[in-house]
């Protein structure tokens, strides 16, 4: 197990080394690609254009901090590449010793650090105001979480891959986008005030979401992965009994 100080660090770690990664590779020619793909409501990111080079150097910093190995940074460019083809790098953790559930957090992790830092790159470049989808206007991913913002309470969708936040219509589900007020429920747990999580019993979905009209600061929404999962306890809790 991970404890949730081991990921905190992990995370402190792979931010501060992320700032020192620029990503200048992505040159004005792939930026105006990102425009014309985001006016024709495409995602901007093709799948080519993952960050593969600074996540394999987040790798290599992880991995010689946490672990006193060192990977090169071909290497590490290979186990990225394994991971985004969802093949297991089981082996490499047996014969460096790693162990194998560390080992993929800090890939996971790290691709999603330079995945983050990516989509800054491209939201500071394109304007995504007319972007109305239920998917990422960036990676083009699910919704991860939704949150209510301040002050007037507008629904806005997180991606769950990079992060990226778009305005979404108050109403319907984040995912089949259905309508029907009898389809759709909101559920709330004593333990989290301010998040409630709005459940679709068309598509079975549910999005977490953070009112922040409530919530003293924003989320950090990596750890709200692990943090609100109680509520998910709940929500599955509840369900059974409906
Ligand atoms: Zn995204
Ligand atoms: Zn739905």
């Amino acid at each position: 197990m991970i404890t949730r100080t081991e990921f905190a660090d992990i995370l402190k770690l792979l931010k501060q080394k992320i700032t020192l990664i620029n990503l200048d590779y992505y040159g004005d020619l792939i930026h105006k690609l990102w425009h014309e793909r985001v006016v024709k409501s495409e995602p901007a990111l093709s799948e080519t254009e993952f960050p593969v080079k600074a996540a394999a150097q987040l790798v290599v910093e992880v991995i010689s901090n946490r672990e006193n190995h060192v990977l090169s940074s071909i290497q590490a460019e290979e186990l990225v590449q394994q991971y985004l083809a969802q093949q297991s790098i089981h082996v490499y953790w047996q014969q460096t010793g790693i162990v194998p559930e560390h080992g993929d957090m800090y890939i996971h992790l790290s691709c999603k650090i330079a995945v983050e830092k990516l989509a800054d790159l491209v939201t500071g470049i394109i304007s995504l105001e007319n972007w109305d989808k239920n998917v990422c206007p960036v990676c083009g991913d699910v919704p991860g979480f939704g949150c209510y913002d301040k002050p007037e309470g507008k629904r806005l969708l997180v991606c769950g891959a990079c992060l990226t936040k778009w305005r979404y219509k108050r109403i319907g589900c984040a995912f089949c986008q259905e309508e029907e007020p009898k389809q759709l429920k909101v559920a709330t747990a004593d333990e989290f005030p301010g998040w409630i999580a709005a459940v679709c019993q068309t598509c079975n979905g549910y999005l977490k979401t953070a009112d922040l009209r409530m919530l003293a600061s924003e989320p950090n929404w990596y750890e709200a992965v692990m943090e609100t999962l109680p509520l998910d306890y709940a929500l599955t809790r509840d369900s059974k009994s409906m």
